[in-house]
């Protein structure tokens, strides 16, 4: 059972999110670009997914509420949250899973989360060598799925993260080879501890709503030069007429 929740703009986390608004439209964002048309609201549909007991729904709960409350029982959710950044209207909705008991759940599980998600977030923790692994079999099967029905690059983004970063004495996964497994399945990686600090479960989810609208404009861009293309076609065809009807 998925159970729904949302949350709207105006909670603590939300003035929080405002706060990093400020910081990120002063780095990244020209006057002329704020200043241009009205602002969009942008869905980025999240799935967490990993073996039980790793973190993520503490990670969610980190990320909608700032808290680590420690103990989140084991209900399969979407939260959906919506917060203002860079002057645009984002909604987050957040689908914490709960592990499948066997291989065929697996894979059923995976095609509907593919159906529905626009990007993933991989969670293994790094005192637990098993739920690495489950990690390496889960994005072999979301890349695997995801050639099958949509040729290659058709996965969206996905983001491996080791969480229970401050229980590094007793670390059996090295930073190394999370970040290996990273580069070799080309995802994004962050070593975090969703009970220690709430930066890095914030930079963990911002970072792939970079990938996913990323993976969007790239998406768009081939019809994009196909329109400017057909535009400027029709400017020069027009003027080729127009010369033609001149000289007659
Ligand atoms: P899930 O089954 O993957 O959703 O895992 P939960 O979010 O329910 O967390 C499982 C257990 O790990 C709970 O007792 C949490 O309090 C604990 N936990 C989650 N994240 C951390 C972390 O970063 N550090 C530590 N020490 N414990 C954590
Ligand atoms: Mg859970």
């Amino acid at each position: 059972m998925v159970v729904r929740e949302s949350q709207r703009p105006g909670t603590k986390r939300s003035r929080a999110m405002e706060g990093l608004q400020r910081s990120r439209t002063m780095e990244g964002t020209s006057p002329r670009s704020r200043s241009e048309g009205p602002p969009q609201r942008v869905d980025a549909n999240i799935a967490l997914i990993g073996a039980e007991d790793v973190g993520k729904s503490a990670l969610t709960v980190r990320f909608l509420t700032r808290r680590f409350i420690g103990e989140y029982g084991d209900i399969e959710s979407i939260h959906s949250h919506c917060d203002m950044i860079d002057g645009r209207e984002i909604c987050f909705n957040i689908w914490d899973s709960v592990c499948p008991q066997n291989e065929g759940i697996a894979d059923h599980n995976i095609t509907k989360q593919l159906q529905w998600a626009d990007g993933f977030i991989l969670v293994y923790s790094i005192c637990d060598r098993s739920s690495f692994s489950v990690v390496e079999q889960q994005v072999r099967r979301l890349r695997g799925q995801a050639r099958t029905r949509g040729g290659p690059g058709a996965t969206p983004p996905i983001i491996i993260v080791g969480n229970k970063r401050d229980l590094r004495h007793r670390r059996t996964v090295s930073s190394e080879e999370g970040r290996l497994l990273a580069l070799t399945a080309d995802c994004g990686f962050f070593e975090i501890s969703a009970a220690e600090n709430y930066h890095g479960v914030l930079l963990a989810f911002h970072g792939l709503l970079e990938l996913i609208r990323e993976t969007r404009a790239l998406k768009k861009s081939p019809a994009g030069i196909k329109g400017i293309v057909r535009s400027v076609s029709a400017v020069f065809g027009r003027r080729r007429n127009d010369a033609k009807d001149a000289q007659v």
